[in-house]
């Protein structure tokens, strides 16, 4: 099975050969500014079978954890496609509104509830997590 995916402008492609291990709804105050007010959703995948073709622009920062997070974006359209974390080097996470078909990835949990605004919609039937979920793998 193979997932493909893009930026808004098709600069920057995508390809699993696996599909995702895990997809989660994210809130915390850092996919706020990505997702636009809304928060973020995004699956993990195996690094070893994901390929990006396409140059992006990597922002790096320090998460609460204390991990050092690498955000990649398109620097033609702005689209954030991907996130990892240097302690965990074999995954690598995936927008998924960059997938050609997001209906492939559907969420199992919401993560970083507490940081949430008051009207978001955070769907009843998922698992809830307050902040940071155990690593997917
Ligand atoms: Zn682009
Ligand atoms: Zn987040």
């Amino acid at each position: 099975m193979t997932i493909t995916g893009r930026c808004f402008c098709g600069a920057v492609r995508w390809e699993s050969l696996e599909p995702p291990i895990v997809t989660r709804w994210c809130w915390c105050r850092e996919c706020q500014y990505l997702g636009a007010g809304s928060g973020t959703v995004n699956s993990a995948f195996r690094t070893a079978s994901f390929k990006i073709t396409g140059k992006t622009t990597d922002w790096a920062s320090i998460a609460d954890s204390g991990n050092r997070m690498h955000r990649q974006f398109c620097p033609a359209c702005g689209t954030p496609l991907f996130s990892t974390a240097e302690v965990r080097p074999h995954l690598i996470f995936a927008r998924v509104g960059t997938f050609d078909d997001p209906s492939l990835a559907k969420p199992a949990m919401t993560i970083w509830t507490s940081s949430a605004p008051y009207w978001a919609c955070i769907d009843p039937d998922l698992p809830k997590v307050e902040k940071q979920p155990p690593p997917a793998a």
